[in-house]
């Protein structure tokens, strides 16, 4: 570590004590297991410890990235410069029909309070890895459905810290995995969602019916590394001949397209693509990132060249980009 880094260390360490880490390894943070080191990593276990771990960077000039349950990154094997703030907070109070959360709060553990209160809304997305901030940021979703649907409003940070301010749900813009967010980062503190009095069994019952769904489709994220979905779905009203669209959302699933390019079973080093579905893709092993992306840019090849369609990850790669090999074209 440089003497600038050592100067930087001593003061993070003393505005942020225990919380602070260096080095540490960021496949430890994330559903692939991928991901080098984090010259600084706090966890932030309320939302003004949070506010202040953004000062802080901002005052060292440092960069600085918002972690929510890593479930929908890779990261780079050479890590990340500057300062990696691990969302943890997490209260949640409930008022009426209405939800108060903190972006940190497991989303699958969200989901059950709201169904221990009866509030009906978001048991379709039981299953979905993440935090809620994390999946406020990318109006997370399925079957045709979407968090940003029951956002009345949201506190969000800017990211030196300055400004603390509360936004209307139109504000964000929530659109199919997009958001305002996206393109003028915040950090999501905090939202107020509107959910529906309901049954808590039937509740249960949705829940249950779709961890189900996703126990048998999708590999188990805790014990099979994986983000999930790699690359997004084609745009509404994209026609190719003979692919069919996706209940509910009317879009191309690039698992079809990716299906028809014989994906599944395509592997580099330890990356591979899941024998039941061809657009999530898994660490077998001990893959690397350069792995990952080298068999995501085979399968974007063997897309483009069939169909002359350019698929869009919907995995955020992060750090620096390895080079890749020539071979990416033609993995073992
Ligand atoms: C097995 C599996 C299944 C999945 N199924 C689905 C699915 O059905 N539908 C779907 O949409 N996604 C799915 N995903 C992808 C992923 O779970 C979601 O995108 C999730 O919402 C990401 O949340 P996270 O907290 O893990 O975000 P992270 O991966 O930690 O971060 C993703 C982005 O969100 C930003 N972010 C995180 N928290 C905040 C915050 N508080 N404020 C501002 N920005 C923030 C981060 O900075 C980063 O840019 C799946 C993933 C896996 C592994």
């Amino acid at each position: 570590m440089s003497t600038p880094d050592r100067a930087a260390e001593a003061l993070l360490r003393r505005e942020l004590g225990d919380d602070l880490l260096t080095g540490e390894p960021l496949r430890h943070h994330t559903t692939f297991r991928i991901g080098g080191p984090a010259d600084f990593f706090v966890t932030a276990r309320t939302t003004d410890v949070l506010v202040q771990a953004l000062r802080l960077a901002h005052q060292l000039g440092m960069p600085v990235f918002l972690l929510g349950g890593g479930s929908n990154l890779l990261v780079s094997d050479d890590g990340l410069r500057g300062m990696v703030i691990r969302n943890a907070c997490e209260r949640v109070e409930f008022d009426g029909t209405a939800a108060f959360v903190e972006g940190g709060a497991d989303y699958l553990e969200f989901i059950a309070k709201c169904r221990d209160q009866a509030l009906a809304g978001l048991a379709y997305a039981a299953g979905i890895p993440g935090s809620v901030g994390g999946a406020l940021y990318g109006n997370a979703g399925c079957y045709g459905q979407d968090i940003g649907a029951r956002v009345i409003e949201c506190t969000v940070a800017t990211l030196d810290g300055a400004k603390v301010e509360t936004h209307p749900a139109s504000w964000f813009a929530f659109e199919y995995r997009d958001t305002r967010l996206k393109r003028e980062p915040h950090v999501i503190l905090s939202c107020l969602l509107q959910l529906e009095a309901g049954e808590r069994a039937a509740i249960q019952r949705e829940m249950d019916e779709k961890l189900e769904i996703r126990r048998v489709k999708h590999p188990q994220w805790r014990t099979e590394p994986t983000a999930g979905s790699y690359f997004k779905n084609l745009p509404p009203g994209f026609q190719v001949p003979g692919l069919p669209h996706s209940p509910g959302t009317h879009r191309i699933p690039a698992g079809a397209l990716l299906d028809a390019c014989d994906a599944r079973g395509l592997r580099v080093g330890d990356a591979a693509v899941f024998a039941k579905h061809a657009n999530i893709l898994v660490n077998a092993g001990h893959a690397t990132a350069r792995d990952m992306l080298a068999l995501a840019e085979t399968l974007k090849a063997r897309v483009r060249a069939k169909f002359g369609v350019e698929l869009e990850e919907e995995v955020m790669f992060l750090g620096p980009r390895p080079a890749l090999p020539d071979a990416a074209g033609s993995p073992a």
